[in-house]
């Protein structure tokens, strides 16, 4: 797929942002920064830009910051997965956005940016313009259905709206709970994206849920996850064995299969999988009660419409680990949307990632650089197995770097899962919400 191809249809569900600019945006959303107080602007409030804004505020109290986020408050997806099995309460996931931005003193508006000019550092936004130093991106994911329906946008419409993939927080995660919460029978079908996609543990970590969810209500059926690649893309030796041994009979791992089709009509999906003995592939059908098709993953479009570089994803190349963009020094992408290094696409690697952003900009706030490689993310990442009692799986990532090597990521991870890794879960998410929002 070529790059304009993908600028045309990948962006299916964020058309919006290509509206012109109306003379109500085309103000000033704030004064033009001077010298003496340097502006930094954050776009998307999320866990990587809520992070930097914070950190770069700590650092460099003369920079004045400024988040640009379309929500109106923030929604985890880590630990939506243990709401959508009964764990946790849906208050959990939620904060406002006012407490850390008064509490560090950065500026949140509620916004949607429109557009980036990189020649003149000025961003187009639904609340008017501005212009920044330095920028920071962290815009995330974008979801692209053309892989599965072409053109069509209105069966991509109506399969996102009644299979939801719940990727990205907002009405996909209400309307999956509420499929679930109403189920009496039938099958709970995952399907599993092709290629790079946000947090490689959520599908597989969503099937334990559901699994339990179905145990504890004494629901018919099955959970069964649709999946292109031949193990589990994260933690596979904890989740095969979880599947064998909790859910011997009740999710059902289908590998090596790519989806062909889903008819929310019918309510079907429909798969091909190559037969070792038929020497081909062979379609299957499946009947549904609940589907979450999760379609093809790309960064934000933000991230081709500011003209950085990027891959065949949209996803940001970066000058090094220090998240300078490629070809931008005043452009810094953090978060989902980099795809410059095998980082996984983790709330906690976004964390990092801002922590380490800030770091950078900070210095050249004050005439000085620092070594690209001075700051190195980290990452844990916790899943639950069961709800009751709750347990837990864990992969670690460690992260080197050397000039001449560039980077390396080693993983960590545990099999069987326990009461201890289920609690730390928990723990690890009061942590981070802590961190980002006190
Ligand atoms: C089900 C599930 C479970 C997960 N579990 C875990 C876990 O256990 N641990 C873990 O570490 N990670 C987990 N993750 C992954 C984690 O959610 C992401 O990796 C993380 O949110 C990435 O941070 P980010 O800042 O790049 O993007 P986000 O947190 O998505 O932030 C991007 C923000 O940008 C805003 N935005 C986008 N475009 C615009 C625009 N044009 N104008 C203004 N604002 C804009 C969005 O509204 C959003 O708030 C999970 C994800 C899912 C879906």
């Amino acid at each position: 797929m070529n790059r304009r191809h993908f600028l045309k249809t990948g962006a299916l569900l964020a058309a919006a942002s290509t509206t012109p600019l109306s003379a109500q945006r085309a103000k000033p959303l704030l004064p033009k920064n001077r010298q003496e107080t340097p502006r930094v602007v954050i776009v998307g409030g999320g866990f990587g830009g809520l992070t930097a804004a914070k950190r770069i505020r700590q650092l460099a109290p003369q920079a004045e910051v400024v988040v640009l986020e379309k929500r109106s408050h923030f929604f985890s997806c880590p630990y939506s997965n243990a709401w959508l099995g009964g764990v946790t309460s849906f208050e959990t996931l939620h904060r406002d956005h006012f407490r850390p931005a008064s509490t560090h003193g950065y500026r949140i508006v509620e916004a949607t940016v429109t557009a980036i000019d990189r020649s003149q550092r000025r961003i187009e936004s639904s609340a008017g313009v501005l212009h920044y130093d330095y920028l920071v991106l962290s815009p995330g994911i974008a979801y692209d259905y053309t892989p599965l329906f072409g053109d069509d946008r209105e069966k991509a419409r109506a399969v996102y709206e009644q299979c939801p993939p719940a990727l990205i927080p907002g009405s996909e995660h209400l309307a999956l709970v509420r499929q679930l919460r109403a189920l009496k029978e039938g099958n709970f079908i995952i399907t599993v994206p092709p290629g790079t996609f946000r947090c490689p543990p959520a599908p597989y970590e969503r099937a334990c849920m559901v699994a339990a969810w179905y145990d504890r209500h004494n629901i018919k059926g099955k959970v069964i996850l649709i999946d292109p690649r031949t193990e589990p893309m994260a933690k596979p030796k904890g989740f095969l064995h979880t599947f064998k041994n909790l859910y011997p009979d009740r999710i059902e791992y289908i590998h090596s299969a790519q989806l062909t089709g889903v008819d929310p009509k019918s309510r079907e999906i429909t798969f091909e999988r190559f037969d070792p003995q038929a020497l081909d592939f062979v379609p299957r059908t499946l009947p549904y009660a609940v589907a979450n098709v999760i379609p093809t993953i790309r960064a934000s479009d933000l991230i081709a419409k500011a003209g950085l570089e990027h891959d065949e994803g949209g996803w940001a190349r970066l000058a090094g680990p220090h998240h300078q963009s490629a070809n931008d020094d005043r452009v810094f992408v953090i978060g989902d949307a980099q795809g410059e290094y095998p980082y996984p696409k983790s709330g906690q690697m976004a964390n990092a990632q801002g922590k380490v952003a800030a770091e950078h900009i900070a210095a050249r706030l004050v005439s000085k650089k620092l070594d690209p490689g001075a700051f190195l993310p980290f990452n844990v990442c916790y899943s639950l197995t069961q709800s009751d009692p709750a347990t837990g799986i864990v992969v670690f990532h460690e992260v080197s770097y050397s000039p001449k090597d560039g980077i390396a990521v080693r993983a960590r991870d545990t099999t069987i899962p326990d009461r201890k890794t289920a609690k730390a879960t928990a723990d690890w998410f009061g942590g981070i919400m802590d961190d980002i929002f006190l």
